[in-house]
Parts: C-alpha cells; structure tokens; sequence
C-alpha cells in the first residue's frame, strides 16, 4: 500500500504520487527533451537507470514518472509507465513479448484497433492469432496452442457489454504458461482491478476515462516492475512517447478519477433502468442491470458498472438516428469516458470496416446505440432521453 494509508481510490489519486514539487501544490510541466547532468558519473548514472527520468524524454520524464506512480497506486501494481495512446501502449507491449512464431489469443469481441494490430499488423511478422468467445472460458483453453505467448482480455468489451470472467481466463492462461493483459479502459480501476483478479499487465487507453476530458491521446501499461521493465526497454526503441503537457493533463484528470466515476456509474445505471422499462426501447446492454446474462459476475469482479451502455429504440436505424438528432445532451461523436455523454451508432462508425461490424456487433441490429454516459445532472439526462424517446416516437 502506499503512504497514503488508502487503497482506496479517491484517496489514493489525490496522493497516490510522491514527486518534488519544489514546494508547489501542483507539479510543474517539465517541458524539456534533455536533462542537464552536473558531472560524468551523475550523467551515467542517468543514462543508465532502468526507467531514468532524467537523462532524455523518450526514456522518461518526471511528468511520466508521476503519472506512471499514480496509475500503479490505482491498479495497485508495482509499477507503470505512460504512452503517447491507447494503441502505442498495445503496440510497445506486443512487440516488447511477442516474437516470431508465437502465438497470441484474443477476443472474438474486442476494441477493434487491438484486432486489427494483433491479426493484421503482427501476421507480417510471422506471430499468429486464435479468436475466444469472452462469455465461455473453455473457448479460451480450446483456443489455446504451446506456442501461446499471450492472452488479451477486455472487459466489459465494446459495443455489446458482455463480460469475461478474469479470474478463471488469467487461471487457465497460466495453466498453459501464457502472459494475460488487460484491457481495462472502459471499467478503470475505480471499478475493476484486474491485477488482483490475476492478470500479469493492466492497459489503457487513457484517452478515455483516466484522462476524462476529451482533451488527451495518451496510453498506461501497468503490472510488475520486472514485467514493465522489460516493456519500457522495448517503448525506448518503438518511441510512443507521451507529451510532458499532455502527461500532466492525464494527471489532473486523474485526480477527478474517482468522483467521476462515481457520477458516471450512477447516471449509466439510471438510464439503463429507465430505458430497460420503455415501451420503446427493444434491448438495453447494461451489465449493472439484473438483467444481463452475466450480472453475477458483474457484482462478482467488478464494484460500479461504469458509464459505458447501449441500447437498440424501437423503429430501426432511422428512428435511432432521429434519436441522435433529437437529444440535446449527447453528442455524436467516436470515443468514450469524457464528462461528455457521447452517443453513436457503431454499426454506421464501422459502416465500411464489415470484419469489425460482424465481429463486434454479432446479430445485434442496426439501430443499436452505444452511449457513453457523461457526468451531467442524472434528472437532466432523464429527462433529455425521455423527451427524444417521446419525440421520435414510430407509434399512433
Ligand atoms: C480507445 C480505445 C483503445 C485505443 O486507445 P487510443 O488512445 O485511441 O489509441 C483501446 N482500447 C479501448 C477499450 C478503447 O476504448
């Protein structure tokens, strides 16, 4: 545990990291590529410490060091370092574990950039991979082979909320001497800490709720100092560096973590409930709602829902995307976990991508909405879906 004497989020991200501060309250923005050193052994020294913060930016940056100690403190790992994107944090960590002949599994659902980098970019380079349904851990054992390196895991996955039972996939991966990562993007350790469920490495897009605001591209890979270690010699080479401006915007997002997860948990299982009770609404993907196939595990290994749903009104496509016209709260927009609610239609996001729309969307329909819940008043958003509901409406 840290000093903070807290495991307890909000807690740990107002104090969770430990940085100078030169006696202000707030870090300043090391805006700088290159560190100066005072004599040859303290330039040594600099250059050649694992996770070095002051020899040169692309090896680290006290802006990065602060981030990465705060984002260990929250996933509660040994330690974690920050990327220039959600993407540059799956690409430095596959091609820091992954090597020729190897073989990864995934899910048959999963955000489609992580798809496309493991089953596209890394065939290339002679690594092959096996899809699993993320609802039957047995598919994962049945996917699995003896060249199998890695194991990718997402949950709850992107648009449809289904689960995978972490525990029991890090069990059977370890079994068969594979590595498991964790895609925690869309639950954040407010909700779900998949290192203590087993997994050997919690990434994120942090672009997405860590950061929260819209405003930064950024990525975290967290897990045991050996295992990032071993990934941070790799991000010296592959270079997804994260800007220090950018770095120290992550970090005053997180100190929000907790309190915006907590709003985004409420009005994401408010609106759930209410559109799972209207008379036009066919479907609602929430997995706080006692109706998702795997609500169980949902309250088993996960402790708020997030503020990620979706759901499929009544009347098709076009009353779905009157719906996104109507609403005044929501905007159409890609992305997710901003104080913003964002609402789209992924099977019009990914109209041109049809492996991502059969792989993603399964035999869901097309006016499914996926919807993620900003931070607005809970009334003002009920009262938005209400009204669209009310306006749009296909019946006499
Ligand atoms: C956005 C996203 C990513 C990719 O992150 P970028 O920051 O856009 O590179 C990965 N996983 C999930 C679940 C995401 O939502």
């Amino acid at each position: 545990m840290s000093d903070t004497n807290s495991d307890r989020p909000g807690t740990i991200a107002v104090h969770g990291d430990h940085a100078s501060r030169g006696g202000a309250v707030v870090a300043p923005i090391y805006q700088a590529t290159t560190f100066a050193a005072p004599s040859n052994e303290e330039f040594l020294d600099a250059a050649n410490r694992e996770f070095t913060d002051a020899f040169y930016t692309r090896y680290g940056n006290p802006n990065h060091s602060q981030v990465g100690e705060l984002v260990a403190q929250l996933e509660g790992t040994e330690h974690a370092i920050v990327t220039a994107s959600g993407m540059g944090a799956l690409s430095t960590m596959a091609l820091s574990l992954l090597a020729q002949g190897d073989h990864v599994v995934l899910q048959r659902t999963t955000y489609p950039g992580t798809t496309s980098f493991i089953t596209g970019l890394l065939e290339k380079f002679g690594v092959t991979a096996s899809l699993f349904d993320q609802v039957d851990p047995d598919s994962l054992s049945a996917a699995m082979r003896p060249t199998t390196r890695l194991v990718l895991l997402e949950s709850p996955s992107n648009p449809l909320l289904d689960l995978t039972d972490i525990r029991r996939c890090a069990q059977l991966a370890h079994e068969r001497g594979a590595l498991v990562a964790v895609d925690n993007t869309v639950a954040t350790p407010v909700n779900q800490r998949p290192y203590s469920l087993g997994a050997d490495i919690v990434w994120h897009s942090a672009t997405k709720y860590l950061s929260g605001h819209s405003d930064v591209s950024a990525g975290v890979i967290a897990g045991s100092r050996d295992l990032v270690e071993r990934i941070w010699r790799t991000h010296l080479a592959v270079g997804s560096v994260l800007g220090p401006f950018d770095a120290w915007l992550l970090l005053r997002g997180l100190r929000t973590l907790d309190v915006r997860m907590q709003r985004h948990n409420d009005n994401a299982m408010a609106l759930a409930t209410m559109l799972s009770r209207h008379d036009e609404v066919d479907r609602v993907f929430y997995p706080g709602l006692a109706t998702h196939p795997q609500s169980a595990l949902a309250r088993e290994q996960m402790s708020g829902f997030s503020g990620l749903l979706s759901f499929s009104p009544s009347g098709g496509a076009a009353r779905a995307e009157r719906l996104l016209d109507t609403l005044r709260l929501t905007t159409r927009a890609a992305s997710l976990g901003s104080v913003h609610s964002i609402a789209t239609r992924p099977s019009a996001m990914w109209s041109n991508q049809s492996t991502y729309r059969d792989q993603q969307l399964g035999d869901t329909d097309d006016a499914l909405i996926r919807l993620s819940v900003g931070i607005e008043t809970t009334d003002d958003l009920l009262e938005d879906f209400e009204r669209a509901l009310l306006n749009t409406s296909t019946s006499e």
